[in-house]
């Protein structure tokens, strides 16, 4: 008996229902399967860094899978269908009798995987799907008429009570293997022509370090969460993003670690602020599956779909270069551009910026971000554009437009977020770190740093206007 486990979203030894699924049986043959779609990617913008990031994460996994006699092999092809007959391609092959796999929840994944299904079925191989990458499975936490909750709150309420009454389980790592494959393990090589380097010593790749990651966070950082997550300067998140996308560490494995360390988190203990940010990730990713429109990047709220978005490449240019003259927003974007991360508070702001402050739509936004940062994922990315953009679920209303100089003063009051990312301003006190050209002005100075390109104003009137228009329309 041969058991392949195809691994995709799920790059970890712990807590992998599959992995765990297919090693049960001590007398089969077991080996693992990552296939890379780089066409399929660029069509879903993935930025260059991740797939590196994925690359390099899934060295450090084969060597762990090589350890227990597990071979991980390596295919590549182009999209998502020829990836299904890349995979019956190799069970035939290895003479594989049952697949397993961890579900995906996006509407091209989901396809893939029946498609997949259904081939394996006709070729009478055996494959198995198991739910993974929320700590529920989406469709489970319903509202009394049996849908899905469209506003956050109580749906974090409803699946913190299934929480309280039952908690996930996480599964071990499979021992190793009685009867190693004899079978050697492929090098991974780069994944896409689109790969481009990344920042490995903040990044350091692979499940050990993610585990490591969430066990210091839950130990020194999870109980000051609340105090310190807005403000960009301190350290106050966990930075475990690029790993959750990427399936180095699960969100079961975040929520029982806390709970480990924070027996009273679900009953809103200090670390609730944080395990309420694993519960967002969940909420979108239901979602997901609830409205696959999403996935398609239509706005969950119809009637903003006729808000007429306004093309300047020009000023979309200078958002996403960091030069739009409003510092705390330019900071972030060249934070972004650097290293492929961005702080929570600062992705909001530069979000509301884009879309509120530029008028310009909020999938050009969305698009961008993927394109550069390491934790690109569709459902956060997407639920957090449409939140800024207030076209989305539980949206900020449209008629609540942050003030970026506001903002920066409000989150990075001495500026010192600012400094570290624009140079530029290194020479400018506190007081004027938020409006520096008008304080050269009047001391006479250039700097070497933009006006702002838009009067926050004047902007914020003609948003008014083109959302009540659209919605007017409808
Ligand atoms: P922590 O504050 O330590 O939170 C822990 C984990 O909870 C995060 O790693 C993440 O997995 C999850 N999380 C936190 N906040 C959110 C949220 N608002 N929505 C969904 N999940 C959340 N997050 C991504 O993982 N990928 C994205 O592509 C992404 N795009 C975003 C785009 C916009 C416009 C906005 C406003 C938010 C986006 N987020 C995204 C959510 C959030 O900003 C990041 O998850 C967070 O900044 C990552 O840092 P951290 O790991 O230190 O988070």
């Amino acid at each position: 008996k041969t058991h392949l486990v195809w691994l995709r979203n799920d790059l970890r030894l712990n807590d992998n229902p599959a992995l765990y699924a297919a090693c049960q049986q001590a007398d089969a043959r077991v080996i693992a399967l990552y296939i890379a779609t780089p066409g399929q990617w660029q069509q879903h913008d993935v930025s260059g860094r991740q797939l590196s990031f994925i690359r390099d994460s899934l060295q450090c996994l084969s060597e762990d899978l090589t350890a227990l006699g597990i071979p991980l092999l390596f295919a590549a092809c182009d999209d998502f269908t020829q990836s299904v007959a890349e995979l019956s391609a190799v069970c035939h092959r290895y003479e594989v009798s049952q697949v397993f796999y961890n579900y995906q929840y996006e509407l091209n994944e989901h396809r893939r995987d029946r498609r997949a299904e259904e081939k394996l079925a006709e070729e009478d191989i055996v494959i198995q799907g198991f739910h993974d990458g929320t700590l529920v499975p989406p469709g489970s936490v319903l509202t009394g008429k049996g849908t899905m909750y469209n506003v956050y709150t109580p749906f974090s309420k409803a699946l913190v009570k299934m929480l309280s009454r039952e908690l996930p389980e996480c599964y071990p790592a499979p021992d190793k293997r009685a009867h190693p494959a004899d079978i050697q393990a492929d090098d991974i090589p780069s994944l896409s022509e689109q790969s481009r380097d990344y920042d490995r010593e903040s990044f350091p790749p692979g499940h050990r370090e993610a585990l490591q990651r969430l066990r210091k966070f839950s130990q020194q950082g999870a109980a000051e969460y609340h105090r310190l997550r807005d403000f960009p300067e301190h350290a106050g998140t966990s930075v475990l993003s690029p790993y959750l996308a990427t399936g180095q560490v699960s969100a079961r494995q975040c929520l029982l670690r806390i709970l480990h360390d924070h027996p009273e988190a679900l009953s809103g203990g200090n670390a609730y602020s944080w395990l309420n940010e694993i519960f967002w990730r969940e909420f979108y990713l239901h979602l997901l599956v609830a409205y696959p429109a999403l996935c398609r990047h239509q706005p969950f709220t119809d009637w903003t779909a006729h808000v007429r978005w306004r093309k300047d490449d020009k000023q979309l240019q200078a958002w996403q270069q960091g030069k739009t003259g409003f510092p705390v927003v330019d900071a972030a974007m060249r934070q972004l551009n650097e290293t492929g991360w961005m702080h929570n508070r600062l992705r909001m702001i530069v979000a509301s910026f884009l879309v509120k402050d530029l008028l310009i739509d909020w999938r050009e936004g969305e698009r961008y971000f993927m394109s550069q940062l390491l934790d690109g994922s569709l459902a956060a990315n997407n639920g957090g554009w449409q939140w800024a953009a207030s076209t989305g679920t539980d949206a900020a209303p449209y008629f609540r437009i942050f003030n970026p100089q506001l903002q920066g003063e409000r989150f990075d009051p001495a500026g010192n977020f600012i400094r570290r990312w624009i140079p530029e301003l290194s020479s400018v006190p506190d007081k004027a770190i938020h409006d520096p050209v008008n304080w050269a002005k009047k001391q006479g100075k250039t700097l070497d740093y933009p006006a702002q390109i838009v009067d926050h104003k004047q902007a914020r009137q003609t948003t008014l206007q083109a959302y009540e228009a659209a919605r007017k329309h409808n």
